[in-house]
Order: structure tokens, then C-alpha cells, then sequence
């Protein structure tokens, strides 16, 4: 299995620190407002990473944080009057609405930045010791040219980026030593929340909080950092300064970055009024559309947002939507139960597929080539399964379409509510099993009604059943 390293800039095999097991951790949102659909593409990408790890067995133990103290969040609990902390609150219950309907599987840990303070206190102090950070009036900086290797995630040379940088000569922070030095900590201004520290009231600098939660909840050293290209520089860069200096070991083996998001060819921004959040998406699309889009290109090529790409995807999601229901139906009203020989060997050559699929996926998560090959199983099932296909044969195809959707995140069949009548059914089954002592059937039609949620009650007049 091979992944593109930004920090190489190739694509490396992919061996991980511990046996069988991936951590990751992926760079969250901001809260102070709905989510956009820029912000969607690193969640559903990484989302599918992860995904794919487990699927080919790993036990991934998969952090992503919310930034929920911030400039921006503040502004806007200003201007609404109320507390940064209600803000962000509502913001983070928002975002995980919109992750759940784009099917992104719950984190292991989502840390929140206004929880871990203590932990960044305590890895300021370490690198002010070191000699790696300073204090000047209230405020601490990264001394950034004590860390020798800082660019190398980003390439990008030290002294380029001074002559490059003047602005950050006239920033208002000329007590810096070094204009390139970042923030640590800075003191609160008035109405600003603020937590204590050695140095201030204050607050703590946006890369250090990833650094901090990344390490208690994953350990000095990680296998996958992961984000959007913006962050490369310069909030990852800082992060590696950061960890590397105060851990003294490698931060992440494998850093990996989709790339942008457009609009209609244009870079999405609010004073283009071409910003679109995933709310608004979810109004005309089921989001399980915006998933099939994002990740019907590679993630680290540029990827258009237009009306007519998900038109498109709409369609292809579709396509095999509807094979999967039409296998559903062939199963549920089949002639025959078992398969025929024929059918055995039929049912093998889906392997051909799933092959295709995960030499796509095995190489730097090639997504839109994985979709084609699941549209190629779309179409063997649609030409060898019919009304004269067995149970067995038409469930085998669904299973295998189904574990392939499952990896993309795309959810094809839809569990239905049971109806009434053939809940009744399988509770009369379930009698003539009693009594004809086949008490194995009657147990499973009991599990299986409970797996849909129906509980069975054995009362003096007869079995009575209710939804959970
Ligand atoms: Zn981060």
C-alpha cells in the first residue's frame, strides 16, 4: 500500500510504527460557523483513508480536533452577544450534523482546544527551557532558526522566506526577535476568554494546540498527519518545530494533503458570494451525493464544485443505488435458494473487481479509479443477475457491491422499516418452529427481529411485539 508524503514528495510504502495499527490525525475544523464545502473535503477524504485501513484490518485509532478558541469565534460571539464557549458549542453540534449526513464515522477523539490548556502550558514551558521559545511581555514565541530543519515540509528555505516575508517586519510584532518567530501564547485583550499561565492571561497560538493534543492522545510519534494543502505551511510546519523540539523525535512518519476545492473555477471566498456551506448543500442533494462527488477525483488534485459535476454525480451514485436495490429484490423473491455451479463461478469472478478496486485504493488512495471499478461490478451484476438467479447468488453480488460502497463511506441499501405484516409473518414462523421443536429457527427469528429493532413478548394470550 503506498501514500504520497509531502514531507519525500514521493509515494512511499506505507509501514506503520506499531503492527496492524494506524494513528492518525487530521487537522479540524474552526467553529464559529457552519462548515463549508472546502472544509468537507478533508473530512470525507480522510474519512475514506481511514476507512480503507480498517478494511484491509488495521485498528486505526483515528484523532481530530475543533479549534474552539479562536480570533473568529470571538468576533462572532461579540457581535451576537453571548459567550465564545456558547459559539463554539453550537458550532461543533452543527459540524457533527453535517459529518454524520456525509457518513464520516465518529472519531476515536475529538479534543477540544479549551480542554487541553493545560497540556500546552506545560509544552511552552518545555520549549522555553530548551531554548526554543522566549517570553516577551506576556507573549511567547517560537524561536523559529533554533530549529534547524524548519521548511522541510513545506521546502521552502528560511532566508526566501524573510526576503519574501517584509510584512512580517511591520506586523506590530517587532518585539519578536526574529520576524519569522510564531506565537505561542498570547495575553488576552479585554472580553477575551483567558486561562491562566506563567506568563499571562491569555490564550494559547493555534499550532500549538495540535501539536499538544495529537501527542496525548497518540503519542510523541504518529503515522499519518493529514489536513488540506493550506495548512502545509504554515501551520504544519510549526507543528513539526514545535513537537520535534520539544519531543526530540520525528513527529509523523507520512503527511498527506488533498488539494483545493473551486467553485465554478473560481477559488471560493465570501466576497465572491460563491461560498457555499454543506447546510445548504443537504437542501438539494442528500450529502451521500457530495460524498460520491468529492471522491469521484483523486484528493490531491484540484477538484471543481458545479451544478453540473453533481448533476453527474447524483446519476453515478444512482446507477449503483439501483443495482443494489434490484439485488436486493432478486434475493428477497428469488425461485431458488442455493446457488447452481454456475453461479458459484460467476460469483468467484467478482474477485476480479475487488482486485481493482484495492490496487486502486492501494495506490495513494486512488479513488476515482476505485468508483470505476465499482461501476464495472455495477455492470456484471446488472448482466448476470436476473429473475432466474438464486437467493444466494443475488445476496453473494449485493455483499460484495455493499463491501466495496462501504469502504468509499456510500451507502447503498438503505435498511427499510420493517412492515407490520411481515413482522406477523415471522412470528407465526417462529410458532410452527416451537412447535415443531426446531427450537435453533425459532431462536434466530427472535435475533433477527431484535436486530430491526422488534422486541417479542410472550404473554398468556399469544406473542405481542413492539419497536424498540
Ligand atoms: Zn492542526
Amino acid at each position: 500500500m503506498k501514500l504520497f508524503n509531502t514531507m519525500t514528495r514521493k509515494k512511499e510504502e506505507f509501514v506503520p510504527l506499531e503492527e496492524g495499527k494506524v494513528r492518525m490525525y487530521v487537522c479540524g475544523p474552526t467553529v464559529y460557523n457552519l462548515i463549508h464545502i472546502g472544509n468537507a473535503r478533508p473530512m470525507i477524504v480522510f474519512d475514506t483513508v481511514r476507512r480503507y485501513f480498517e478494511y484491509k484490518g488495521y485498528d486505526v485509532n483515528f484523532v481530530s480536533n475543533f479549534t474552539d478558541v479562536d480570533d473568529k469565534i470571538i468576533k462572532k460571539a461579540i457581535e451576537e452577544g453571548v459567550s465564545a464557549d456558547e459559539i463554539s458549542k453550537r458550532y461543533i453540534a452543527e459540524c457533527k450534523k453535517d459529518m454524520e449526513g456525509m457518513n464520516i464515522e465518529p472519531a476515536t477523539k475529538n479534543p477540544l482546544a479549551t480542554e487541553e490548556i493545560c497540556g500546552m502550558v506545560e509544552m511552552i514551558q518545555q520549549l522555553i527551557d530548551k531554548g526554543y521559545a522566549y517570553e516577551k511581555n506576556g507573549t511567547v514565541y517560537f524561536r523559529t532558526r533554533q530549529f534547524k530543519e524548519y521548511g522541510k515540509l513545506s521546502h521552502k528555505n528560511l532566508d526566501d522566506l524573510r526576503s519574501g516575508n517584509r510584512t512580517l517586519l511591520v506586523s506590530g510584532e517587532d518585539e519578536k526577535e526574529d520576524p519569522l518567530d510564531f506565537v505561542l501564547w498570547k495575553p488576552k485583550k479585554e472580553g477575551e476568554p483567558a486561562w491562566e499561565s506563567p506568563w499571562s492571561d491569555g490564550r494559547p497560538g493555534w499550532h500549538i494546540e495540535c501539536s499538544v493534543m495529537s501527542k496525548k492522545y497518540l503519542g510523541e510519534q504518529i503515522d499519518i498527519h493529514a489536513g488540506g494543502e493550506d495548512l502545509v505551511f504554515p501551520h504544519h510546519e510549526n507543528e513539526i518545530a514545535q513537537s520535534e523540539a520539544a519531543n526530540g523525535k520525528p513527529f509523523a512518519k507520512y503527511w498527506m494533503h488533498n488539494a483545493f476545492l473551486n467553485i465554478d473555477n473560481h477559488k471560493m471566498s465570501k466576497s465572491l458570494g460563491n461560498f457555499r456551506t454543506v447546510r445548504e448543500i443537504s437542501e438539494q442533494y442528500d450529502l451521500q451525493v457530495l460524498r460520491f462527488f468529492m471522491l469521484s477525483a483523486h484528493y490531491r488534485s484540484p477538484l471543481n464544485f458545479s451544478a453540473d459535476l453533481m448533476e453527474a454525480s447524483r446519476n453515478g451514485l444512482e446507477r449503483i443505488v439501483n443495482a443494489a436495490e434490484n439485488l436486493k429484490y432478486l434475493s428477497g423473491n428469488a425461485k431458488t435458494a442455493d446457488m447452481s455451479r454456475e453461479e458459484t463461478e460467476a460469483l468467484a469472478k467478482t474477485e476480479e473487481y475487488v482486485k481493482a478496486f484495492e490496487a486502486a485504493m492501494d495506490d495513494d488512495f486512488n479513488t476515482a479509479d476505485a468508483i470505476a471499478s465499482v461501476f464495472d461490478l455495477v455492470k456484471y451484476c446488472n448482466t448476470t443477475a436476473g429473475e432466474d438467479s438464486s437467493a444466494a447468488y443475488a445476496k453473494g453480488l449485493l455483499e460484495v457491491l455493499e463491501r466495496l460502497c462501504n469502504v468509499l463511506g456510500l451507502i447503498v441499501v438503505k435498511e427499510t422499516e420493517m412492515l407490520d405484516e411481515d413482522i406477523e409473518a415471522l412470528i407465526e414462523e417462529r410458532q410452527a418452529a416451537r412447535k415443531a421443536k426446531n427450537f435453533a429457527r425459532a431462536d434466530e427469528i427472535r435475533d433477527e427481529l431484535a436486530a430491526r429493532g422488534i422486541i417479542l413478548e410472550d404473554t398468556r394470550e399469544g406473542v405481542k411485539w413492539k419497536r424498540a
